[in-house]
């Protein structure tokens, strides 16, 4: 696996952090193809991420507020790649 040290040393936007966050937590996975990511559905790798934002927040970020900017990713991301067909189960 790529980036297993320092993965979240690197990202200078919110956004990115919490989309690591979300990576590493397996609540969401990036298509293979097109990159795009997509919500795994997982309620347990969701706490996880937010357990995580919790304990290891941004820059000067609240944990409140680590917590909300990742909801709020995860808000953002569908469950399906929007250029995948959508024959996959
Ligand atoms: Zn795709």
């Amino acid at each position: 696996m790529l980036m297993t040290n320092g993965r979240r040393r690197g990202f200078r936007t919110i956004e990115g952090w919490a989309r690591g966050i979300l990576l590493e937590a397996d609540a969401i996975r990036e298509c293979e193809t097109h990159g795009w990511m997509q919500d795994r559905a997982d309620p347990h790798a969701r706490e996880r991420a937010l357990v995580i934002a919790r304990e290891d927040p941004l820059f000067d970020l609240s944990p409140e507020q680590a917590v909300a900017a990742v909801q709020d990713m995860l808000d953002s991301i569908g469950d399906t790649c929007p250029e995948c067909p959508s024959d996959n189960g």
